[in-house]
């Protein structure tokens, strides 16, 4: 799950780490108020979205060379005329797709007096099965860029879970960001709090992007984007109110209230399976015959019927779906569960695409019973080989 800049920044806070006053607000009315709780003279008024590169985005909806979705302000009056521009419109950025995401929330934030702009991310490194920092000093809006261009100018800190972030892990961040005087001392405290956060809130990812070194020489944490582990999300009602479902995918929100493992994806090829890893390697098939999947979909080992009847209602409600593939190997998933959940939902919205099933495992007879006395237009495959060349096949044409 993920949340918003200032929602993140609040939790960052909460474990001592710098950051600046600011005021979300959800209407332009609140601009001045806001803005005027602040110290001023420069205030940035910040859209809030799931999605980095605001700085760099374009409205859809304003001229092309309209101000970008954070913008400084140098007058009370620059706040709410840059709150009115902004708020209800939509955001293009690098991480938002074509199709953008409405500004629903800003932050007004005290502007600060930049030095130098760093990088700063915790992940989960699974090469090396550990929490790892990755920090670089060419920080900011260009982050990717580097990575691509000068990879060597990013440097990575596993950390072991043991110990957390000692000291010398501490001064080794410190010299990888060339921090010194005032600015060292802050990020030998500022390292430890975010690796805590990181640790104890469960999240998957923790970037800072970037973090500041300001003129008078302090560190502070500009931009702040946190996801959490979904699974961990039940011991942390907290961090699970501050959940913006206007900020998530339609199909993905009703996944959820089944209990579905569901991720939406770009291509046309929409897939019910049961397994993660089964899941996994079916959508690699279908890239290596040349189409792409729509979703990744585990329906999981002991789904009921109603819970396979949700699932292919999601998957058929993505209009870029141009084919189905159901592919089951029965464990403790039955397979006569996984045919009457898919013949119930085709009766309850119809079956515009092909749909390649491929049954294997537990109660396979059964399954293929129902199926074919279903009366459904169904393309039967007997392996993942088959099942994809099909369904690709069946597509594409
Ligand atoms: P995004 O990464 O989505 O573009 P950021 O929060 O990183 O959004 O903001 C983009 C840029 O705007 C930053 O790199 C920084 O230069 C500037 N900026 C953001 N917040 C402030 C602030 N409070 N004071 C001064 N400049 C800011
Ligand atoms: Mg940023």
């Amino acid at each position: 799950m993920n949340i918003h800049e200032y929602q993140a920044k609040a939790v960052l806070k909460e474990y001592g780490a710098p950051v600046a006053e600011g005021v979300a607000i959800f209407s332009a009315d609140e601009a001045e108020a806001a803005a005027k709780s602040l110290p001023g003279p420069l205030w940035v008024v910040k859209s809030q979205i799931h999605a980095g590169g605001r700085g760099k985005g374009k409205f859809k909806e304003l001229s092309a060379d309209a101000k970008g979705g954070v913008r400084l302000a140098f007058s009370l009056d620059e706040v709410t005329s840059n709150a009115k521009e902004m708020l209800g419109n939509t955001l293009v950025t690098k991480q938002t797709g074509a199709a953008g995401k409405v500004v629903n929330r800003l932050y007004i934030e005290d502007g600060a007096d930049i030095e130098r702009e760093l990088y700063l991310s915790i992940l989960v490194d699974r090469t090396v099965g550990r929490p790892a920092f990755v920090v670089s000093t060419e920080g900011g809006m260009d982050i990717e860029a580097v990575a691509e261009e000068t990879p060597e100018k990013i440097v990575t800190l596993p950390i072991d879970p043991e110990t957390g972030v000692t000291e010398a892990d501490a001064a080794k961040l410190c010299d990888a960001l060339e921090l010194t005087g005032a600015a060292r001392e802050d990020g030998m405290k500022l390292f430890p709090i975010l690796h805590t956060a990181f640790v104890e809130k469960d999240m998957s990812l923790l970037e800072v992007n970037p973090l500041i070194v300001m003129k008078d020489g302090r560190l502070r944490v500009l931009d702040a984007k946190v996801s959490f582990d979904g699974n961990a999300l039940f011991r942390h009602p907290d961090i699970m109110e501050l959940r913006d479902v206007t900020e998530e995918d339609d199909k993905e929100i009703e996944a959820s209230k089944y209990d579905l493992a569901y991720v939406a994806l770009d291509g046309d090829i929409g897939c019910m399976v049961n397994g993660a890893g089964l899941a996994m390697a079916t959508m690699d098939i279908i890239k290596l015959y040349g189409a792409e999947p729509a979703n990744f979909l585990d329906v999981g080992g002991g789904a009921s019927k109603e819970k396979v009847t949700a699932a292919f209602k999601i998957i058929t409600s993505d209009p870029n779906v141009k084919g189905i593939l159901v592919n089951i190997f029965g464990g403790i998933m039955r397979c006569d569960v996984i045919a009457e959940g898919v013949v119930a939902a085709v009766k309850e919205v119809g079956l515009q695409v092909p749909l390649v099933v491929r049954l294997e495992g537990t109660n396979v007879e059964l399954g293929k019973k129902i199926i074919n006395e279903s009366g459904l237009n169904v393309i039967a495959a007997d392996d993942l080989d088959d099942a994809a060349q099909k369904i690709v096949k069946a597509v594409k044409g």
